[in-house]
């Protein structure tokens, strides 16, 4: 039996009096395994109680970062999952997989492109196929454009449709498409953002389209709830992830988080409790149409 008071989430979390993360960069999407130092996701400290038996769960963005922690904590607790992923993190998405196995569950692999309107909706189809039916919907897969010297003049089209494509028309196909496999007692869990409600000069696009995935989380509330879907949100703060150094500039990673009133950015492992908690059908029975912030004290009202 673990010991839970022996488990200290914080450890690879440096506070900015130690440091912080070391500066470095990546190009998008990034890889875990080119991180430093290696996020936390639960390997070693997620503790299963089958509150997600027999489920059936598909995770967009599901390879790496707080998509990985869902998925492992997801396993543990009885569901077997499905993982999208862009092509180029098939290594992520292997060690995201073998963790679900080593937990005794089943997970299927469907890379796919979700921006891309057809493979996204195909992407579903076949998840759906592999698990053999579909419960929960979770909707992580972001992508952000953190590089820039200024708030509005430095927008660029091609990298707002990119933004937007991933963090808002994929949400809406993936979750249309969906709705053809999913039933009472399913769920959709959406990935929001501090963004949403504090957002950042550098990252007007992308905290636009956060606040906008608040609102579709109401919205499809209502409208889910006759069918006896639920469907909520969990909104991060600063999280180690490969999103950081892939679309963040590199020196600006050691004082990631340092203005959270914690003093210190989260790990993966930190968000999972939200997702198994929403993706219940026990637990959060009555819950829907609301947002839980995992943000280190940020406001989320
Ligand atoms: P991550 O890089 O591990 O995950 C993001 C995933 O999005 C990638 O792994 C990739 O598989 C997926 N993705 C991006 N473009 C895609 C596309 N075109 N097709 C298919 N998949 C695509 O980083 P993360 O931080 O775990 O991000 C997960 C979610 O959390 C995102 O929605 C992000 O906006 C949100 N979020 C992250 C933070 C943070 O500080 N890390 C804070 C708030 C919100
Ligand atoms: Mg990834």
């Amino acid at each position: 039996m673990t010991d839970l008071h022996a488990i200290d989430r914080t450890a690879r979390s440096l506070t900015i009096d130690e440091g912080g993360f070391p500066a470095q960069e990546q190009q998008p999407p990034g890889l875990t395994s080119e991180m430093e130092p290696h996020p936390d996701h639960g390997e070693e400290t997620w503790v299963g109680r089958d509150r997600l038996s027999g489920l059936k769960a598909l995770i967009t963005g599901g390879d790496s970062g707080i998509g990985r922690a869902v998925a492992i904590a997801f396993a543990r607790e009885g569901a077997d999952v499905a993982l999208n992923y862009l092509p180029d993190e098939q290594s992520d998405a292997e060690d995201t997989k073998k963790w679900v196995e080593k937990a005794g569950r089943r997970c299927v692999l469907v890379p796919a492109d979700i921006s891309d309107e057809k493979a996204a909706r195909a992407m579903v189809d076949e998840a759906a196929e592999g698990l053999g039916g579909l419960d929960v919907l979770v909707n992580n897969a972001g992508f952000q454009w953190g590089r820039r010297e200024h708030g509005l003049a430095s927008v660029k089209t091609d990298e707002m449709d990119q933004v937007m494509k991933v963090n808002l028309y994929a949400l809406i196909w993936v979750s249309q498409q969906a709705l053809k496999h999913l039933g009472k007692g399913s769920s959709i869990i959406n990935v929001s953002s501090i963004q949403a409600y504090d957002p950042s000069e550098a990252l007007i696009d992308y905290a636009s389209t956060k606040a906008a995935i608040n609102n579709i989380t109401v919205n499809l509330a209502q409208e889910l709830g006759e069918k006896g879907i639920r469907v909520n949100a969990v909104a991060p703060g600063p999280i180690w992830t490969p999103l950081q150094p892939a679309t963040k500039k590199g020196d600006s990673m050691p004082s990631f988080g340092a203005d959270t009133p914690l003093g210190r950015p989260g790990q993966p492992s930190e968000l999972a409790g939200a997702f198994v908690f929403l993706a219940s059908p026990l637990e959060a029975s009555y819950v829907t149409g609301t947002v839980i912030g995992v943000t280190g004290g940020k406001p989320v009202f």
